[in-house]
């Protein structure tokens, strides 16, 4: 045995980082060791698709905390390890490489692993997905020779991608398989206005369309063919089309789950003394209607790092966190607060032509999310409407005259 911890973390992300802080802050006095696929330590994964693929922030102003932190902390960092078995009976975890670390607790952090483009040519240089550092590093590489990017998925990470790039002087086309952008996360309101900056800023938008094969020259991407008719010329590829949960270490040792590890309102898994926090989780949540949802934002990172947290250091309490998410693209800021899915009726705030708006999600009345395009003010102020469940006048929700913050 490599060593053993108190309570050992898989995954040295936004989640896997706050499980440690959040320990330490509480008093916790075992140890704890933070075991990460990545040679870095943790970093703050959403400027990849922003300020950092733009060239505009240096990495070492992406780290979670200094590297001196955890040192400090007495948090010992297990980078480049990535755990392949999970032994829930003799407590113990053994990497890729054959080293094996006990535990008295286990948290799974894994995040997830990006989906590559399954069709023909999706393995040829050039074609990348954008989940961690060295895959932004070889794709701004590859960018000084680019001239024409191919984004597949119009998704919030496609679509960042393509505002960077095309504030890059790039070409840039997006191929999305539905009829309309963030298709899966808002509604058609949100998706118009947003495809309409796109067009106006150059990108070319391919909507109901969806990829064949990538044909390659000397080994390298250099021609999206679409399943209908047309191909485009690129030199890059960059493929935004979700994440499967990494979870198949632990699901490999018995714990309960599917789409995610499922944990209860404490984070924990149906093994003993095993939590999962994160991306790779599902938790059960009011804001969904009580539905087991896997969330993937930095808030439920964090959020489900600090309920695990507590409940190691023996001071319990439910997760019950409001969810929030935000996207820049361009000079905008989609700031969401709460869960739209299951919706029955949406009540616009603002003019999108005014490009500061807020789309009102409801459920039989209640509010459950907004959208809140640089409408900050009503993205604090919605938040209390999301959490306590109000069912406002919807006159008085369209009307940006009257305050969120009357409403309640
Ligand atoms: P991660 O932060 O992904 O960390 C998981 C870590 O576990 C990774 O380092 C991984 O390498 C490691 N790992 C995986 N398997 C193993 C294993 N078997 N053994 C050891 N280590 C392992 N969210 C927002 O709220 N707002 C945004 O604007 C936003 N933008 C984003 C932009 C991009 C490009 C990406 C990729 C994500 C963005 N997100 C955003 C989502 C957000 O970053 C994630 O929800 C968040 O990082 C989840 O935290 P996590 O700890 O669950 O997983």
């Amino acid at each position: 045995m490599d060593a053993h911890f108190d309570v050992a973390i898989i995954g040295a992300g936004h989640g896997g980082a706050q499980v440690a802080i959040q320990l330490r802050q509480l008093g916790f006095a075992g140890t704890i060791g933070l075991i990460g696929a990545e040679p870095e330590p943790p970093y703050e994964r959403p400027p990849l698709s922003k300020d950092y693929l733009a060239g505009e922030k240096a990495f070492e102003r992406m780290l979670i905390r200094p590297e001196s932190f955890w040192a400090e902390r007495d948090v010992s960092l297990v980078p480049g390890t990535r755990i392949a078995m999970v032994d829930a009976e003799a407590k113990t975890v053994t990497s890729e490489g054959g080293r094996s670390f006990g535990y008295g607790a286990l948290v799974w952090a894994a995040g997830g692993t990006p989906r590559r483009l399954a069709c023909a040519g999706g393995d040829l240089a050039g074609v990348h997905v954008l989940r961690c550092r060295a895959e932004v590093d070889l794709i701004r590489a590859e960018l000084e020779d680019a001239r024409h990017v191919s984004v597949i998925g119009g998704g919030y990470i496609g679509l960042e991608a393509a505002a960077v790039l095309t504030k890059l002087g790039k070409k840039v086309s997006v191929v999305e398989a539905l009829d309309r952008v963030l298709a899966r996360v808002a509604a058609p309101e949100i998706s118009q206005f947003y495809e309409a900056e796109h067009r106006a800023h150059g990108v070319e938008l391919l909507l109901g369309r969806s990829v064949d094969r990538i044909e390659g020259e000397s080994c390298r991407a250099r021609r999206v063919v679409l399943n209908d008719v047309g191909e485009i010329e690129t030199d890059l590829v960059i493929a935004g089309i979700g994440i499967d949960p990494a979870a198949g270490p632990l699901l490999a040792a018995g714990a309960e789950g599917g789409n995610g590890i499922h944990v209860d309102a404490h984070c924990r898994t149906s093994l003993p003394d095993i939590y999962a926090i994160g991306d790779c989780a599902a938790q059960e949540s009011r804001f969904a209607g009580g539905a087991r949802v896997r969330l993937e934002s930095v808030q439920n990172a964090h959020d489900s790092a600090s309920t695990a947290a507590r409940a190691i250091a023996g001071l319990a309490e439910p997760h019950d966190a409001v969810p929030w998410f935000w996207s820049n693209q361009y000079d905008l800021r989609l700031q969401t607060v709460g869960l739209s899915l299951g919706h029955d009726r949406t009540v616009l705030r603002g003019r999108p032509e005014d490009r500061s708006f807020s789309l009102v999600y409801l459920r039989e009345g209640r509010v459950i999310a907004l959208d809140c395009v640089n409408a900050v003010r009503d993205y604090a102020q919605g938040r209390r409407l999301v959490q306590e469940g109000y069912s406002p006048d919807p006159a008085k929700l369209a009307d940006p005259a009257v305050p969120l913050k009357e409403l309640s």
